[in-house]
């Protein structure tokens, strides 16, 4: 089903990395009739509250990019906290849409789901066909059990959802926490505040030899609209840039960008988690979509969005 430009299309999670980006490229693209809900006013966790704001504004499409998690240190310590969140948020979501009958839903699962050992570049056929990387067990099981709901209804109620499956995000409005960010913005904060005070070595978690791809939030936002237009199967779509990066590569390009100047040290005593992971993107470049943000400009920006951030009152 076509979106027209007036279809109330609920973002769910729109404070978050992806949410705000897709919202920010929805309205460019003259989607004015978003939902929001602001998590003061709904929890989206909590089932009851969550199916009465969803009835009362009555949706045409949601995406489901709300989910609680973390780097590879926070996975590490708050497994819990977050698979008991992000299992009742989907559960919430999921129900309160099907008894709607919305009959457009996105789900963002994650490039974490795919075992360890998978050929690269990783193809969707290489679902669940290996054992997962323990670094990321956790949060991909409780990504499997919302893309499997929303593979179920999609059989059982016949309502065309689907499910995307983005590869490691960065860009504006990341979360730069000293130690429970992802490696992109952790790296980023670490070589900006080394550069600051003229620290004479940074040290980058593991060996650096783990190779990663990283988009952009903005390409997957345009990814997630592609899909919504064109794609309806139950198979879920991967999307990345099908580029990868080691860890020591990107530690040194945003050295560079920071103007950071001294030494790189590694830390073999954490862990490095899965060895490489790097997405085959030709289903979704079928569709016409492309990632459009090459790394090192995406970097420049997002590095200039954290400065920005700095800046402000808090
Ligand atoms: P992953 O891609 O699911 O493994 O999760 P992350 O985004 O947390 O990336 C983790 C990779 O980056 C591992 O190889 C880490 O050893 C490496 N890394 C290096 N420095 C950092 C850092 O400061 N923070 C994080 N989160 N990872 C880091």
């Amino acid at each position: 089903p076509e979106l027209t430009p007036d279809a109330r299309i609920f973002v769910a999670g729109h404070r978050g990395l992806a949410g705000s980006a897709l919202c920010r490229r929805l309205r460019a693209a003259g989607y004015e009739n978003l939902v929001l809900a602001e998590s003061s006013e709904v929890d989206l966790r909590a089932r009851g509250a969550t199916a009465r704001f969803l009835a009362d504004n009555a949706p045409a499409a949601i995406v489901l990019c709300a989910a609680r998690g973390g780097g590879i240190a926070a996975e590490a310590a708050q497994p819990a906290d977050f698979l008991s969140d992000n299992l009742r948020i989907q559960l919430s979501v999921l129900d309160a849409a099907r008894a709607l009958r919305v009959p457009r839903l996105l789900f963002l699962g994650s490039s974490r789901l795919y075992p360890r050992e998978s050929r690269q570049p990783i193809r969707e056929t290489s679902l669940l066909s290996g054992p997962l990387e323990p670094a990321n067990h956790t949060y991909a099981i409780g990504k499997f059990a919302g893309m499997a709901q929303v593979r179920a209804v999609r059989e059982q109620d016949g309502l065309p959802w689907i499910t995307a499956l983005p590869t490691n995000l960065y860009g504006p409005g990341d979360n730069f926490h000293p130690t429970d960010s992802h490696v992109l913005a952790g790296l980023m904060r670490r070589f900006h505040e080394a550069a600051q005070t003229g620290a004479e070595s940074v040290a980058v978690w593991g060996t650096g030899t783990p190779r990663r791809e990283f988009l952009h939030a903005d390409d997957l936002a345009d990814a997630c609209i592609t899909l919504l237009s064109h794609y309806d199967r139950a198979e879920p779509v991967n999307v990345g840039t099908g580029r990868d990066i080691s860890i020591a590569d990107l530690a040194r390009m945003i050295a560079d960008t920071v103007g950071y100047q001294g030494g790189i040290t590694f830390d073999p005593s954490r862990p490095d988690g899965t060895p490489r992971r790097v997405l085959d993107i030709g289903v979704l470049t079928a569709l016409g979509w492309a990632p459009r943000i090459r790394l090192r400009a995406g970097v420049a920006s997002t590095y200039q969005w954290y400065l920005n951030s700095l800046a402000l009152p808090r």
